[in-house]
């Protein structure tokens, strides 16, 4: 054995350094990261950083407020005057078209009002006072919620790492975990590139490579791997972090947008993506349809794109489970081990609670929200955390 630890953490991104930043700073003990390439090199950095508490399923928008005002507060929390989440908050708008999908709007704001989140149905007319270039004859409902941005990925997950190392983890960048250590039913360390290390606890935060933890667990994951594209535009005039975020239910793409690079917008789609089977190697040819549908949804919304130029477009992995939740929490018949995947194209706005809620499960201390709802085994119940904005990523 080369090492021992008492909490080991596989993976590097958003959710692996929140997790190991949490466990420091309740105290674990000794706290070792390993991730195989460099810190938020995988999908977080793929991430559009959308910030939000609007959820259909309560447990999420509870989960989603607590993590949000840890990234307003990202320099008390990471203790550190110069750490920065590189927060905008710009708003977000949720627009729906008559039907089923405005009757989800219309209870999820209910639902956040409930909980004291900021946002309320608001009209036409106060939508266009915050976002003058949109079109909302054929939308029935409107959403905002005004404490809603985007924040910087990358930034984050190197500010969770620093924070953890100076409270003393160890974060290992460049060291690949090839297996897990066992000792009957109970983990009981890993295998890496550089030897065995021996762990009380192993929490894996592996995301779209979580298939060689169920491989090594000998477990089968509730997750597939789909892929999901993104594109910006611009057109005359800058598109800036004044206009609020908007997602648009009335589009077939179910698309959301966000000022990016200072003066483009970033477009991208809740759908169900297109599932690939492997995280390496995937095709990731965009295709120009695919480009034209969304510039049409675009400039059906905000006409001004109709003048508008393609600047890019760039795709993303996400790990998805069958009903678009994250799975948090213990794995059946293993002790000892502890995962989170299967965030679904909405784990960056939750990775601040994620990592506080697994530091506290990974520790024996009481959550501060319930893991329960996002336990392993909810699928084998037949107990799904399922919204009403069915599959995607609003969840
Ligand atoms: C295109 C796109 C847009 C998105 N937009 C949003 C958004 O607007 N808002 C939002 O909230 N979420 C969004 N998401 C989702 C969000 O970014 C992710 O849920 C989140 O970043 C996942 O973090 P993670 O730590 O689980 O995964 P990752 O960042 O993928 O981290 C997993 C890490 O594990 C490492 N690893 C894997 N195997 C091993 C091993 N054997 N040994 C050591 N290390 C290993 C990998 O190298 C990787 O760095 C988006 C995702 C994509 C792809």
């Amino acid at each position: 054995m080369s090492e021992a630890c008492d909490v080991a953490v596989i993976g590097g991104g958003a959710i692996g350094t929140a997790i190991a930043f949490h466990l420091t700073r309740l105290g674990a003990g000794r706290v070792t990261l390993f991730e195989r390439e460099q810190i938020a090199g995988g999908t977080t950095a793929q991430s559009s950083g959308l910030l939000r508490a609007h959820y259909s399923v309560p447990e999420n928008m509870a989960m989603a407020r607590a993590s949000l005002a840890m990234f307003e507060d990202f320099a008390g929390l990471i203790e550190d005057g110069e750490a920065s989440a590189g927060l905008v908050r710009c708003g977000y708008l949720i627009v729906a078209p008559p039907g089923e999908r405005s009757r989800a709007v219309r209870e999820a704001i209910g639902r956040q009002r409930a909980l004291g989140i900021e946002a309320s149905l608001v009209d036409a007319a106060a939508a266009r006072a915050l976002h003058p270039w949109l079109y909302l004859d054929d939308v029935d409902a409107i959403g905002y919620e005004p404490g809603a941005g985007f924040a910087d990925p990358n930034l984050v997950a190197s500010w969770f790492a620093r924070g953890a190392r100076r409270r003393g983890a160890r974060i290992r960048p460049g060291v690949a975990v090839t297996g897990l250590l066992r000792s009957g039913s109970r983990v009981c360390g890993l295998r890496t590139a550089e030897g065995d290390v021996g762990a009380g606890v192993v929490i894996a935060a592996m995301n779209v490579w979580s298939g060689a933890l169920a491989r090594w667990a000998g477990v089968e994951l509730p997750m597939t791997i789909t892929r999901h594209d993104l594109a910006s535009f611009e057109t005359g005039e800058p598109y800036t972090t004044r206009f609020p975020m908007v997602k648009d239910l009335a589009s077939a793409g179910l698309i959301y947008t966000r000022s990016t690079s200072g003066s483009q917008i970033l477009v991208g789609t809740g759908d169900e993506g297109i599932e690939v089977s492997a995280p390496e190697g995937y095709d990731a040819d965009i295709s120009l349809d695919w480009i034209a549908e969304q510039g049409a949804a675009l400039a059906h919304r905000m006409p001004k794109f109709a003048e508008g130029r393609f600047v890019t477009s760039w795709s993303g992995l996400y790990d998805t489970t069958p009903d678009w939740n994250p799975v948090l929490g213990p794995v059946p018949g293993l002790d000892g081990l502890l995962v989170a995947f299967g965030l679904s194209g909405h784990g960056f706005k939750l990775s601040p609670m994620i990592g506080r809620l697994l530091a506290q499960a990974a520790l024996g201390l009481p959550t501060d929200l319930p893991l329960a709802p996002y336990r392993f085994s909810r699928f084998a119940e037949n107990a799904p955390l399922r919204g009403s904005y069915g599959a995607g990523a609003v969840s």
